[in-house]
């Protein structure tokens, strides 16, 4: 099955990236079908399609079953970012597995290619590095991030095994740290906050020392990433692939980027580490450049002034924050 004008279903398609995932299905000719709870999406990422003759959106949650006619599906449905995935635990795992679950019973049913979003997170804190996809991961099983690592190992789990028992043709994604326009101003990730604070002239907050690496991925080429391995037909073609760009960078490096690309000198205010904070992770693409021929081109630099131009917009339109954190905030505000 090559991966040409299909019936597309991407579920979690109005989120950040879920929204150019849509984008670049459209530009390839695709029939689009999006559905979102809008949690921590929203129809804003998807407004320059309006009306689009080739995309359909439904409002829908992944938890209850669904019943669609589609070539494929992209599973991107669960909120990402530990603000939003903590804010709600329980309905967290739900979407990861429950979700799978009907995602995979769908897939079976109308033998569509089914490819899952998984994450970097399922190597946990890792004694490994960088994290390669034979490494099983360091996962504290029952701390406060283990909604959403054991949730994507859950449905890392029921992948293979829908595979293996019912031969449903499953890709999995492992995705590390991505970045770009779109991005949520309050999920609280660091190229988040730093662009945003930098932009309102409010300290930038360091957690922890700030010697704390990640490596960060442009959206576009993570995209680019997707459609290769919807597309690859290898050998290894049902294995995870570690998607993410290798670059490698202290939080404390990434607080100096951001203040010398939007021109200021503000100052670094130091909050303690989150629980459970992992303190490297660099992915090894060596499987996804070897099978699919894949790699990031995009320059941080180049990546964080787009970022920065696109909130810079967003900011001066009046953006409010996503659904999830309203809600959150007026449950915070309750006396
Ligand atoms: P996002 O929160 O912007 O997108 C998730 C989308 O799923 C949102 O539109 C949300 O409303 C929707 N959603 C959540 N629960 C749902 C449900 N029960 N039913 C239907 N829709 C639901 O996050 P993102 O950054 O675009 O991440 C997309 C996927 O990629 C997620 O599965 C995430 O775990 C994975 N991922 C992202 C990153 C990253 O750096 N952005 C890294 C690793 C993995
Ligand atoms: N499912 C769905 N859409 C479909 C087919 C199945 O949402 O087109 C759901 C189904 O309701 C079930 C899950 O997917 O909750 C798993 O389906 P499967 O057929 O594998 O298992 P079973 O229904 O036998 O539990
Ligand atoms: N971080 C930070 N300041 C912030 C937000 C996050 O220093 O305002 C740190 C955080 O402690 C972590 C790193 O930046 O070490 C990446 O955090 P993010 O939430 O973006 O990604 P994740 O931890 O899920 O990889």
């Amino acid at each position: 099955m090559s991966f040409d004008r299909q019936r597309v279903l991407v579920v979690g398609g109005a989120g950040f990236l879920g929204s150019h995932l849509v984008d670049r299905l459209i530009r390839d000719g695709h029939w689009v079908i999006c559905i979102d709870n809008y949690f921590t999406g929203h129809k804003r990422n998807l407004s320059h399609l309006h009306n689009h003759p080739r995309l359909e959106t439904i409002r829908h949650d992944i938890t209850e079953p669904i019943l669609l006619e589609i070539d494929s599906i992209f599973n991107l449905a669960c909120p990402a970012s530990p603000i939003h995935y903590q804010y709600n635990p329980i309905k967290t795992i739900k979407t990861s597995v429950v979700g799978a679950l009907n995602v995979l019973g769908l897939a079976k049913r109308v033998h569509a290619r089914v490819f899952q979003a998984s994450t970097s997170e399922v190597y946990g804190d890792p004694d490994v590095h960088p994290q390669d996809e034979s490494y099983w991961g360091r996962v504290n099983p029952i701390g406060i991030r283990s909604c959403y690592d054991e949730g994507k190992r859950c449905a890392e789990a029921l992948f293979m095994d829908y595979h293996r028992a019912h031969d449903v043709d499953i890709r999995i994604a492992r995705i590390f740290n991505t970045y770009g326009p779109r991005m949520a101003f309050d999920d609280g990730r660091v190229v988040s906050n730093f662009i945003a604070q930098a932009l309102r002239g409010e300290p930038l907050t360091l957690y922890g020392d700030g010697s704390q690496t990640r490596s960060f991925c442009y959206v576009d080429d993570l995209v680019d990433g997707f459609i290769e391995l919807m597309a690859y037909e290898g050998r290894a073609c049902h294995e995870p692939h570690n998607l993410g760009n290798p670059g490698e960078y202290s939080m404390k490096e990434l607080a100096l980027e951001v203040q010398k690309l939007v021109c200021t000198d503000l100052p670094v205010e130091r909050r303690p580490a989150p629980p459970d904070d992992p303190m490297q992770r660099q992915p090894d693409i060596s499987c996804a450049k070897r099978n699919l021929g894949w790699e990031p081109r995009t320059r941080l630099q180049e990546g964080l002034g787009r970022t920065i131009e696109d909130f810079r917009q967003r900011l001066k339109a009046g953006e409010t924050g996503t659904y999830a954190r309203r809600r959150s905030l007026r449950t915070e505000s309750k006396p």
